[in-house]
């Protein structure tokens, strides 16, 4: 036997891990790393059964090419130039517009998925960019893009110091955190409580974070906007407010938050006036507050109005950039993704719906038009890194249609799944612990500065490929290079301008070195290990990669700081509390309140042992509570008439699933886990534990208009027993 310490990478949270491998390489157990002094032992079902998902014997282990309608295992060379073939056939045909890249959420939580998603993206040379940005956090980034000049600059709540926390559509308890790293999340609410502090819940569902507040209020799906508007509202009205930051446009704030009256507000999102102008009152009279939201609230029809309210709330009470309110991380490496220019949205439009860009992408629920509506520019080739589409997408029975239409599609992902079932080339990444591993973004978000990298645990096997070596090779390929280019060249290429980029940068400490000379001082066994020496070295704290190896359960790199003037990237230099955008879609808002509101909502719900799409194969993680089932209030079941199943119908579809009567969700609402809907022999737990897809109901023309995210909450549906 022996141990192995490890980065969990399922999820946001981060946590560091402990592993046991046999002698014969196999995971004996996986435990909380207790020395870990930012987890500190913490682990969740999901983190103790990566042993077992990493071995998961239905993981492809070599290349794979569809060919006469069967699949065949073949050499990766041969992989690289079917690959090459069918990507110039379409350029060459069509142009490179005809391309289109999807980067699934995994993609952000491996080193080589943050190292080449820029430069595959740039090799394809297409305007059709897509992520899962656009499915669960593009309002988040187009608000902060709006308010801030940088859709990055993501503010944290400081849980760790805070006196009064409003959860507003995110179960923490659940997902230990997202876009905010905080592993142990229920230790970290416990202890707000311990120390006198206020946990408020806001959510359709009586959550397991709800739970254990002090305080949860039911709220109409898709309405948080109008409840935070009444909550902008009295602190104005009531002069509760105390900014002191530099923000413009208090005074527009005022005059667009007017009609917005507590009692109004009530009206619209079903938490009573008096709550309302209370909650204002309180997070006012905190000692220090902090509003968190998530998922809930950026999968809805106002997500940006909702992500932009946040903050203004927390500005208003003058708890942003302070400690106990929200803040913002300092990372270990040099933030080379930060803007050096004021966010700017829409700079091109999507061709068939012309739905703007947001940070270089389109929104993903579009792509099904751009694949099926003809004309220049049409996307006949696919190119997708860890993402399935068909159960994760709006609308996935569309694009799974739409797919099987395409001239070609290439695949980076280790099952045959429902979407890289139609893949001519599917490209298997090797197992996780095959891959150091350092968090580059999330650890942008954690609320403690911390760092901790994972050096590979297990080595490759004989003619296994690297996830680096794949992406690097598509990156040639797209960019001309042909399927036999080195991918060490384009490695050096990336390193060199990071380096370069430091060298000329205005002010720079490094600033007369040469690149030569920092590329001298780098080390690393991979591209992705030497681009992470870069940024250690170029960032604020002056560690390297020798420094995390020698610290193996991570560094804590104190209490988050102050530190918003360096980050605000708006022309005017302040924080704008009205930008024009957002003030404009106040109006959308506001037509609203007079439209009658539909009988039934749909909602998704987050399961502890769940992540997405991609658990489901694994025996432990199915099951149980884990259960696709529709949640539905006691009430609602006996009004319907429901029994054991339901027929469930929206605008875009209808499907047949178990009903689960519970009292956590509230009458008028019901409730649907995404990522199921399995099929095929590619995942048989999964497709033996199949679930429905909820995604089959989601209207993929119904979106957020501003950052162009899909609305998963607050779908208009109708409920019947099934026949
Ligand atoms: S909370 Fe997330 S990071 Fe932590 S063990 Fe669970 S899956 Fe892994």
């Amino acid at each position: 036997m022996r141990s192995a310490l490890r980065t969990c990478p399922i999820c946001d949270a981060v946590c560091g891990l402990r592993l046991e491998l046999g002698g014969d390489n196999r995971v004996a157990s996986v435990k909380g790393d207790q020395d870990d002094p930012f987890s500190k032992g913490f682990i969740c079902p999901k983190g103790a059964s990566l042993g077992t998902l990493d071995e998961d014997p239905h993981r492809l282990r070599n290349p794979m090419v569809r060919k006469d309608g069967e699949w065949v295992e073949v050499s990766w060379d041969e992989a690289f130039q079917t690959v090459e073939r069918g990507l110039q056939g379409v350029i060459d045909a069509h142009g490179r517009d005809a391309l289109a890249v999807y980067f699934g959420n995994p993609t952000f939580h491996t080193m080589a998925g943050f190292m080449y998603r820029m430069p595959l993206t740039q090799s394809l040379g297409t305007r059709n960019v897509y992520s899962a940005s656009t499915i669960d956090q593009a309002p988040k980034q187009v608000a902060c893009g709006l308010m801030l000049g940088d859709p990055f600059a993501i503010a944290v709540p400081d849980l760790d110091r805070t006196d009064y926390l409003m959860v507003i559509g995110a179960n923490p308890v659940e997902s230990n955190g997202s876009l905010c790293a905080a592993p142990d999340f229920p230790r970290r609410l416990k202890a707000l409580r311990e120390r006198g502090g206020k946990l408020v819940v806001v959510d359709p569902r009586r959550t397991r974070t709800a739970a254990v507040a002090d305080e949860h209020h039911f709220v109409r799906p898709g309405t948080d906007a109008y409840l935070l508007l009444g909550i902008v509202h009295t602190l104005l009205a009531e002069n509760l407010t105390s900014i002191d930051i530099e923000v413009n446009g208090l005074d527009e704030l005022r005059r667009l938050a007017a009609d917005f009256t507590p009692q109004a507000a009530a009206r619209e999102c079903g938490v009573p006036a008096e709550d309302i102008a209370r909650l204002a009152r309180e997070l006012a009279a905190a000692p220090t507050a902090a509003v968190y939201t998530r998922i809930g609230t950026c999968t809805a029809e106002f997500g940006t109005l909702t992500q932009w309210l946040v903050d203004t709330v927390n500005i208003l009470t003058g708890n942003f950039d302070r400690p106990g309110g929200v803040m913002f991380t300092r990372p270990a490496i040099a933030e080379i993704f930060r803007p050096r220019e004021p966010f700017a949205l829409g700079q091109w439009r999507s061709r068939v719906k012309e739905l703007p860009e947001a940070m270089g992408e389109l929104p993903v629920a579009t792509l099904a038009d751009e694949i099926e509506t003809p004309g220049q520019g049409q996307v006949r080739a696919l190119v997708t890194v860890a993402g399935n589409l068909v159960l994760s997408a709006p609308n996935g029975p569309r694009l799974d249609r739409a797919f099987a239409d395409l001239d070609f599609m290439v695949c980076v992902d280790p099952y045959l799944n429902e979407t890289t079932k139609h893949a001519n080339v599917i490209l298997p990444p090797p197992r996780m612990l095959q891959m150091p591993h350092y968090d580059f973004l999330l650890l942008t978000v954690t609320v403690r500065n911390y760092a901790r990298f994972s050096p590979q645990i297990l080595p490759l096997e004989a003619g296994q490929v690297s996830e680096a070596e794949i992406l690097a090779r598509l990156s040639l390929i797209a960019a001309g290079q042909g399927a036999d280019a080195d991918p060490a060249m384009l490695d050096e290429m990336i390193v060199g301008q990071v380096l370069g980029g430091a060298v000329e940068a205005p002010g720079s400490p490094f600033a007369g070195r040469t690149v030569a000379d920092l590329r001298a001082g780098l080390q690393g066994d991979s591209g992705p290990e030497l681009m992470l020496d870069a940024l250690l070295q170029l960032g604020a704290y002056g560690l390297s990669l020798a420094d995390l190896l020698a610290k193996p359960h991570g560094i804590d790199l104190g209490p988050l700081e102050p530190r918003l003037p360096e980050l605000v990237r708006t022309a005017s230099g302040r924080v704008e509390l009205a930008p024009a955008l957002l003030a404009g879609d106040v109006g959308r808002l506001r037509e609203r309140l007079a439209a009658p509101a539909p009988e039934i909502l749909l909602i998704g719900r987050r399961q502890l042992r769940s992540n997405n799409s991609w658990l489901h194969n694994v025996p432990v993680l199915v099951g149980g509570s884990n259960r696709c089932t529709l949640h539905v209030n006691p009430g609602d079941v006996a009004r319907l008439g429901l029994g054991e199943r339901a027929l469930v119908r929206s605008a875009a579809g209808e499907l047949v699933v178990a009903v689960e009567p519970t009292d956590a969700i509230m009458p008028g609402v019901v409730s649907l886990p995404h990522g199921w809907g399995h099929s095929g022999d590619g995942q048989p737990v999964a497709t033996e534990n199949a679930g429905v897809n909820a995604n089959a109901l989601t209207d993929e023309s119904v979106i957020d208009v501003l950052s162009g995210n899909a609305v998963f909450n607050g779908v208009p549906v109708t409920v019947s027993a099934a026949p």
